[in-house]
């Protein structure tokens, strides 16, 4: 007996069920494998005579940042147009939040395969998801509503929540240690732009105060006294960025410390200058110290920050899996959910598939752009953030789907769907929380009341728009 569709497999049997109209049926997503590449770094005119030998020094990286106009020139030639010049310019003297700090290995990853056939190449310079984010320029930023009314420079008070300098205790059982406030790049829309980076016209830093030496022993010291807390992020900046026998002396304190059993060190460097982590001090340092947390039971594992596929490349790949194979448990991505970057189900999950099929990276989380001032044209709304987290859900492994979460101020991570009332017209959704941050001790109603975060204004309807600008006239 022959099948409808005339083949000769019996019906009923496993087989019969695989017809081909099933499994080529169409799909919102379609997977596809694809290799990483290192795109070609001659491309631009002035690193056309750079070795891969330079390439691969974190040295030469380091030395060879961009950092302002006049160098992206030097790199860039001819192939940009003066008004793009002339746009980050005028981004980096009146909005920019971040002073400009780009890698090669980073600009390398923007327009990796050239302009698009009769495609102008400035055009896709200003089009390039990594662009966006790295090398803001002020068309890029909304005319009208550029910051949020409730924008916040620490919008998430972890400066307020400073037990010892650096030392952010947020939640019950962990803290984020901020060793240091500068990074080997710094990214447009960094949540940290309170602290991290060089002034810019538009944000004059704070300052960490104490040596280094001394912001350490009273981390130790604090970590010591509260046993109640077990897990520390080990941040900054950027940890590429504190001298290795440094952090590991760091680490090595951490490890002594017994009721310490989860680090995670925070490193956008694995992607952004993976030079860095593979050089031979660096890559026998992280053996130690992973062989000394493995010894004491204490998961050790590396965090880092790919917002886009076109990010990942082989040397990438090859930092984060000398990292495994020297003995970090994990590496794991917490990316940035932007508009203009990443802020689409097929964007997501090319990212999700490269950096778990093809980087030995987990995909973990994807933060919601947080409600600093000048970020409006990145940041989504929640019920933007929900649609995503639906549309990528059953394509990747259980494990390896991440979630996009919400770092509600004064709350915490919230994943998007936990909101508890939404005012979708007014865009402010309101959430709960089921413990107390270390500056809420004595408030009687922090576990009952309800916290506010807010939607961009500009993608609210015609009404929440009108109700806003009112708000802000009569204020
Ligand atoms: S690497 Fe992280 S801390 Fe550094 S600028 Fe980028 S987002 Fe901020």
């Amino acid at each position: 007996m022959s099948t409808e569709a005339g083949s000769a497999v019996e019906a009923g049997s496993p087989s019969s069920r695989l017809t081909p109209d099933r499994a080529g049926a169409d799909q919102p997503y379609e997977y596809r494998r694809v290799p990483l590449v290192e795109p070609d770094w001659t491309r631009f005119p002035g690193w056309r005579q750079v070795t891969a030998a330079q390439w691969e020094s974190s040295q030469w990286q380091r030395v060879n940042c961009v950092k302002n106009v006049k160098q992206l020139r030097a790199v860039m030639g001819d192939l940009l147009d003066d008004r793009f010049y002339a746009d980050l310019e005028a981004d980096q003297q009146a909005t920019a939040t971040m002073s400009m700090l780009l890698p090669p290995q980073m600009l390398n990853t923007m327009v990796p395969q050239g302009a698009a056939a009769g495609q102008e190449y400035t055009e896709a310079f200003y089009a390039d998801p990594v662009r966006n984010y790295m090398l803001p320029v002020a068309s890029d930023r909304l005319t009208e509503w550029t910051s949020h009314p409730h924008s916040a420079r620490d919008s998430l008070h972890e400066h307020d929540m400073w037990v010892a300098e650096g030392l952010t205790h947020r939640y019950p059982t962990k803290v984020l240690a901020e060793l240091l406030s500068t990074c080997p790049q710094y990214c447009g829309h960094c949540t940290r732009m309170d602290l991290v980076g060089n002034s810019t016209p538009a944000v004059a830093k704070l300052k960490l105060e104490l040596k280094p030496v001394d912001r350490y022993d009273a981390h130790i010291a604090y970590l010591k006294n509260h046993p109640g807390v077990r897990d520390v992020v080990v941040s900054g900046g950027d940890v590429a960025n504190v001298p290795w026998k440094q952090l590991e002396a760091y680490l090595m304190r951490l490890l002594e410390i017994e009721t310490i059993r989860d680090i995670r060190l925070a490193t956008k460097a694995l992607m952004g200058l993976p030079q860095h982590w593979l050089q031979a001090d660096v890559v026998e340092g992280v053996e130690r110290v992973a062989r000394t947390a493995r010894r004491r039971g204490v998961n050790l594992a590396i965090h880092t920050h790919v917002n886009h596929v076109n990010s990942l490349t082989p040397i990438v790949a090859k930092a984060a899996r000398t990292m495994l194979e020297v003995g970090v448990r994990d590496v794991r991505n917490q990316g940035v959910l932007m508009r203009g970057v990443n802020a689409d189900s097929h964007t997501l999950l090319d990212l999700c598939f490269g950096l778990q099929g093809e980087a030995g990276i987990l995909p973990y989380y994807f933060y919601m752009c947080d409600m600093i001032p000048n970020a409006e044209h990145w940041r989504v709304g929640v019920w933007q953030a929900q649609q995503l987290q639906h549309d990528i859900m059953g394509y990747l492994p259980g494990y390896a789907t991440p979630r996009i979460v919400c770092d509600v101020p004064f709350v915490g991570k919230r994943w998007v769907h936990m909101v508890t009332e939404y005012d979708r017209e007014h865009g402010i959704s309101y959430w709960t929380k089921n413990y107390r941050t270390s500056i809420e001790a004595t408030e009687s109603d922090a576990l009952t009341k309800r916290y506010a975060y807010y939607d961009p204004i500009d993608t609210l309807p015609e009404s929440g728009r009108r109700w806003w600008s009112k708000q802000q006239q009569e204020s």
